[in-house]
């Protein structure tokens, strides 16, 4: 069986809805590192909101805009502004890491359950709300995707306001990372060991980043939002599997949500977050699917990413909730975290996995 600190709570996380849906209205607590979400009542069932380990403040922004009857969408992209905003997010919006020439390009995209359309936006410079703009391209163009320079004109006729993403610290680590990549450039190596990497940029190279958020709202409808500023000083122009509907987000409103975070590449030539909503609609439980994923990824994974003993170098994380309220994540490495706002509250738990790290 799967190793899953979650399943456990998910047992007893069935039991409490029950015992809710049987009643009274919710009052929510907030539990580990929560922000102090109000105390919110609704008569629906399991609204819920899941997102990765950096979301669990946009976890319970979207919660308050469900439990004022909100929609999924809304409440999603409200939810991961909070990181697009947050210059302390080196993997997200403003103050994410720039790809090799210093530039940070952004990627995102949207998902809406009830109308299934989608919006994307890839390689957009100078716009911090990445998420935002691929919501208007759903809402307001017949297109999903639009990247560069396009997304840029589209942004600033939409009246976004242009500023350079780059923060201090992000154009730091940079610099670090330009000096140091190799010995037969032009740079001096100050760096000998890898002990002395940066501990931000240790933190990204160890657990990746960007945010996904998912959300069942009280009308029983399902949307989903993951945006990034990508891989680190990735090549100019790189998209990831973030902003590709059914790679790094997808959202079928008969069987659920899911969304990634890691390394990209292996989502887009897996169809992966796809594949967690059709594992679900097969009768998975969102953990159980979110397994499987991660399973059929190292399987299909023959070059490169992989240690010499066929293991995986890489990881990547799913986020899943089910048109029940069930919801779970799971790893390709163990040591992940997601964040979840129920009628629990606003917490953290940890993934399940397939491979202990390391
Ligand atoms: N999935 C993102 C990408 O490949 C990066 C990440 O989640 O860390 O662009």
């Amino acid at each position: 069986m799967f190793r899953s600190a979650t399943t456990r709570k998910r047992r007893d996380f069935l039991r409490t809805g029950i015992v809710a849906a049987a009643g009274s209205m919710l009052g929510l607590k907030v539990t580990k590192g929560g922000v102090g979400a109000p105390a919110i009542k609704s008569k629906t069932l399991r609204p819920v909101a899941i997102s990765s380990g950096n979301g669990l403040a946009a976890t319970e922004k979207a919660m308050e805009i469900v439990f004022n009857g909100g929609d999924c969408l809304d409440a999603a992209v409200a939810g991961v502004k909070i990181q697009e905003d947050d210059p302390e997010d080196t993997s997200v919006g403003y103050g994410g890491l720039p790809n090799e020439r210093g530039v940070v390009q952004l990627d995102a995209s949207v998902m809406h359950g009830p109308t299934h359309r989608a919006g994307a936006v890839g390689a957009l410079e100078n716009i911090r709300y990445a998420s935002e703009v691929a919501k208007i391209i759903m809402e307001r163009t017949k297109r999903v995707f639009l990247v560069g320079k396009g997304a840029l004109e589209f942004a600033r006729m939409y009246g976004f306001k242009e500023e350079n993403l780059l923060t201090e610290q992000a154009r730091s680590l940079w610099q670090y990372w330009i000096e140091n990549r190799s010995k037969f450039d032009d740079y001096m190596t100050p760096t000998e060991s890898l002990d002395d990497i940066p501990e931000q940029l240790r933190y990204f190279i160890d657990t990746g980043g960007t945010i996904n958020l998912n959300v069942l709202d009280t009308h029983g409808n399902l949307g989903g939002c993951t945006t990034t500023s990508g891989l680190a000083f990735k090549i100019p122009g790189r998209i990831g599997d973030s902003p590709i509907i059914g790679a790094g987000l997808y959202v079928d409103n008969e069987f659920g949500a899911a969304g990634s975070t890691g390394l990209g590449e292996v989502n887009i030539q897996t169809c992966a977050s796809f594949l967690v909503v059709e594992e679900m609609g097969r009768g998975k439980t969102p953990t159980d699917a979110c397994m499987a994923v991660c399973q059929r990824i190292v399987e299909r994974t023959k070059v490169g990413y992989l240690w010499r003993d066929g293991r995986p170098a890489f990881n990547v994380n799913f986020y899943a909730i089910n048109k029940r309220g069930e919801f779970g994540c799971a790893s390709i490495l163990s040591g992940s975290q997601y964040a979840v706002h129920d009628e629990d509250g606003a917490r953290h738990m940890d993934a399940a996995y397939l491979y202990e790290r390391g």
